[in-house]
């Protein structure tokens, strides 16, 4: 699936637009960041030299408004932390370590050069690659940005979602409930996935199990869209139209179908660069589908790659194994070193609230009878 998916372009944006963005260009530094030599402490620049030096107060150095004069034996400048070290000066002494009686201080430690000073260049090197292309921006890396001196970052260009929920039983979110309806909790959960995921998600509509009216969605969605995420209606079931619905507007099938526990209905298809997720309608099915299929491929699109941490767990109770791959919600806890993985309460496709307070989703081989407490599985972090 991933080997069809072209990144969708590059854009600039604004930093302070930029959170959750893929960066598909490295950001350098435009200079050495600290750019002066500044203070780390509160207290007084000095030369270097014994305890006990009465010296003194010929100035003061605060951030944003450096010191005019000069220190040399003898003298003393006040210092805030971050501000500029005044000329002459090798060190400074913290407030707690000076007696300080307004026109002289008394230093009560040796001052050795460069104490408490920070030097240019320590936390980043003018020109050099300080994120590289293809990371997430999270808060951090934002920061490091503009410490940079960057006012934009390159990003891929964001996908443009629909999400399309499929079923005659499906309500909004606080509808009054009617004989056999359900509210419709996987337009909510998949756009906000999607969003997380750093697309843009045009609209989260619901569609009726009529052939004709899944049509006509399907169609104007895919008019505006570079990636559908349909929930429900691609079983064998008498109402479920979605498939036939794309082979007639031209999406061309890549698979139907994926030995996964919940998640087997999976379809996956395409029409020229647009992308079509049809997911199974149970909520954990289309939650846990999306994780493994449509968010790689939505990171793809953005020019970056799947960043779900990965490892390994025990499974802390025994797990009946089934004929296909499952892909268990679970808690993560360690105990004497070991990380177990604990089921996250029942494992029905439709039980939703398994996902809440899950960390991973750790996956199970298919087999015959049960996984034993201890069993070693691979954990996708949720
Ligand atoms: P389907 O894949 O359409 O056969 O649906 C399978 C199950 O998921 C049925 O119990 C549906 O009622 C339920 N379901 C389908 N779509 C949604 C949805 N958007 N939100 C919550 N449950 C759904
Ligand atoms: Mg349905």
């Amino acid at each position: 699936m991933l080997d069809t998916v072209e990144p969708l372009g590059t854009e600039e944006v604004p930093v302070e637009r930029a959170l959750g963005r893929v960066l598909t260009a490295p950001v350098r530094a435009a200079g050495d960041v600290p750019r002066f030599p500044n203070s780390a402490m509160d207290g007084f620049a000095v030369t270097a030299g014994p305890a006990g030096r009465r010296l003194r107060i010929v100035g003061e150095s605060r951030a944003g408004h450096p010191a005019g004069e000069t220190v040399a034996d003898g003298t003393a400048v006040r210092i805030s932390t971050g501000a500029a070290m005044p000329a002459g000066a090798d060190g400074v002494v913290p407030v707690e370590e000076a007696r300080d009686d307004g026109d002289h201080v008394t230093v009560e430690a040796p001052v050795a050069p460069g104490r408490h000073v920070r030097l240019p260049g320590e936390d980043l090197r003018a020109g050099a690659v300080v994120l590289e292309a293809g990371i997430r921006l999270a808060p951090a890396e934002l920061g490091v940005a503009v410490s940079a001196g960057a006012a934009t970052v390159t990003c891929g260009r964001r996908p443009r979602v629909t999400v399309l929920s499929t079923g005659d039983e499906l309500r909004p979110p606080g509808a009054e409930l009617g004989p056999g309806e359900i509210h419709n909790s996987n337009a909510v959960a998949l756009a906000g996935l999607a969003t997380v995921a750093g697309a843009e998600v045009l609209g989260a509509e619901r569609v009726s199990d009529a052939r004709e009216a899944t049509r006509a969605a399907l169609s104007a969605a895919l008019e505006r869209s570079d990636v559908l995420l349909l929930s429900g209606g691609v079983s064998v079931g008498p109402h479920d139209h979605v498939r036939p619905a794309l082979a007639e507007l031209g999406v061309e099938e890549r698979f139907w179908g994926v030995q996964l526990q919940p998640g087997k209905p999976t379809w996956f298809g395409r029409r020229d660069a647009r992308l079509v997720f049809g997911l199974p309608g149970n909520p954990v099915s289309a939650l846990v589908t999306y994780t493994l299929f449509a968010r790689p491929a939505l990171l793809a699109l953005q020019g970056g790659t799947d960043d779900a941490a990965r490892g390994e767990a025990e499974l802390a109770v025994p797990v009946r194994r089934h004929n296909r791959e499952q892909a268990l919600r679970v808690r993560l806890e360690r105990r004497d070193g070991r990380l177990l993985a604990t089921p996250n309460g029942p494992q029905g496709s439709h039980v939703l609230s398994s996902m809440v307070g899950a960390d991973a989703l750790a996956m199970l081989p298919p087999g015959d009878g049960e996984a034993p407490a201890g069993f070693v599985v691979p954990l996708i972090a949720l």
